[in-house]
């Protein structure tokens, strides 16, 4: 005899849902079970895979959420400054056009050119004279280094619609790392279209994108094909691609180390991969090391999270002596040396300092910091400098120091801050201005293309 087999809880829901006759009761039992329904398919379907996850570069990709070989990107703003100046003098657009600082003087170089200038010969960091005899038309153009900040921070605007963790390298480069974007916006290499045609319909500017596994060969790919495109340097395109570009192409080869590796016979980004890493430690040391790893493709390094919109507060540095400094001699190269590192990085985000401090601790570790404000706010090495010795010497202690440290404080908007009439606004503004130049050539050709300290000793400030 069949027996009826017992309707099981979930179907009498069901059906005591259906048999409700209360509209209220029907509509809101609905509403649970959809969303019920909703999250079990969703955590059925995503599995171990979060939407963003920015941990993802090193998690192997579980379940349904495909592996993304080549998430980090880097994005490089094509002719930038030139760029910028043309959409504020459209009639630029179409005839040779640079960026120059100090055009009145026969010193002041080129910071910056648009395309139909480097058609003409014309190179960043060479004198205003020598681009004129290869191009008599060239148009110059005075830097405006607000707008550049502003544009710079529009276009990371819209980079951090794709992930949050983008990380500046200058004003107008950056890396992203998307490998936990993918669901939303698909593959490394789509998402860098997406990226520069937003840049392009937006701000009217064009990008390069070099998209790869690790960020030294996403710079490489954003400089291997320019302006407004896209380049993928993935792990296919090491041997028959990456190994073939010069050694001077990988990030942090400068001339000097340039010529060290010609030196040797090694040309290629390929002739440094092949080496024996013990041989390219003898060569070139700790930097030696690290090229190698670039060249070979296990740069591992992270891309940095851009903070939740929160400007920094301070920007400082310090260094541990290699030993005990009793002159002012060695005291002022040093503080210089911070000078410089600190008001570079002040410059590159775009803020200035209303107040400098210094630390230092002596041999037998006592220690000290003084502070004072700074007004105008400055962004430039020699103000700095300047305020940080006065500090040093004010307290006369006569110690052997073993560290000192610099630090930048009551950081301001740079393009907010207005010189009064009264300071000395002109030897400030060129001061930035021969500044950002020093910028320009070290984001050219390497940091060390300009030595630390001398430059501003020479132009004796070392005893004021
Ligand atoms: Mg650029």
């Amino acid at each position: 005899m069949l027996t009826p087999k017992p309707i099981s809880k979930s179907k009498q829901r069901i059906i005591k849902f259906f048999l409700s006759s209360n509209p209220l009761e029907f509509f809101s039992r609905g509403f649970f079970y959809f969303l019920n329904f909703t999250v079990k398919y969703l955590l059925q379907n995503t599995n171990t895979c979060s939407i963003i996850d920015t941990n993802t570069r090193s998690i192997e990709a579980k379940g349904r959420c495909p592996a993304m070989e080549n998430g980090i990107l880097h994005v490089d703003m094509n002719n930038f400054y030139a760029s910028v100046e043309t959409l504020f003098a459209p009639q630029y657009a179409n005839v040779p056009m640079a960026v120059a600082g100090d055009q009145e003087s026969r010193h002041g170089i080129i910071l910056a050119k648009n395309m139909l200038a480097k058609q003409m010969g014309v190179k960043t960091a060479e004198p205003i004279w020598q681009a004129k005899r290869k191009c008599p038309d060239l148009q110059l153009v005075k830097p405006h280094r607000e707008r550049y900040v502003h544009y710079s921070r529009l276009a990371k605007e819209i980079y951090s619609r794709f992930t949050d963790q983008v990380e500046s390298f200058s004003l107008d480069e950056c890396w992203l790392d998307v490998y936990g974007s993918e669901r939303l916006f698909g593959d490394g290499e789509a998402i860098a279209h997406k990226i520069r045609c937003a840049v392009k319909e937006e701000l009217g500017l064009t990008v390069s994108v070099g998209v790869s596994y690790n960020k030294v060969f996403a710079k490489l790919g954003s400089d291997y094909k320019k302006p407004d495109a896209v380049t993928v340097f993935g792990r296919a395109e090491m041997e028959s691609v990456i190994w073939k570009l010069p050694a001077q192409a990988l990030l942090f080869v400068g001339p000097h180390t340039g010529k060290t590796l010609e030196k040797f016979g090694i040309h290629t980004i390929g002739d440094i991969a092949r080496m024996e890493l013990p041989a390219m430690r003898r060569m070139l040391g700790k930097t030696g090391e690290a090229l190698w790893t670039y060249a070979n493709g296990l740069d591992d390094s992270p891309v940095g999270v851009m903070g939740t919109g929160e400007p920094p507060k301070t920007i400082g540095n310090s260094t541990t002596l290699p030993h005990d400094v009793t002159t002012e001699e060695e005291i002022r190269r040093t503080l210089l040396e911070l000078a410089e590192s600190v008001a570079s990085r002040l410059r590159n985000q775009g803020m200035k300092a209303g107040e400098v401090q210094i630390t230092v601790k002596s041999g037998d570790f006592q220690e000290y910091q003084r502070q004072c404000r700074l007004e105008p706010p400055v962004c430039d090495a020699r103000s700095l400098y300047r305020a940080a010795l006065e500090l040093y010497r004010r307290e006369n202690r006569h110690w052997a120091v073993r560290l000192l440290g610099l630090r930048a404080g009551k950081l301001v908007d740079a393009a907010q801050v207005q010189i009064s009439f009264f300071d000395d606004a002109d030897g400030l503004e060129r001061e930035e201005r021969l500044e950002s130049a020093v910028d320009a050539l070290r984001e050219r050709f390497g940091s060390r293309s300009v030595t630390h300290g001398t430059t501003l000793e020479n132009r004796g400030d070392s005893s004021s």
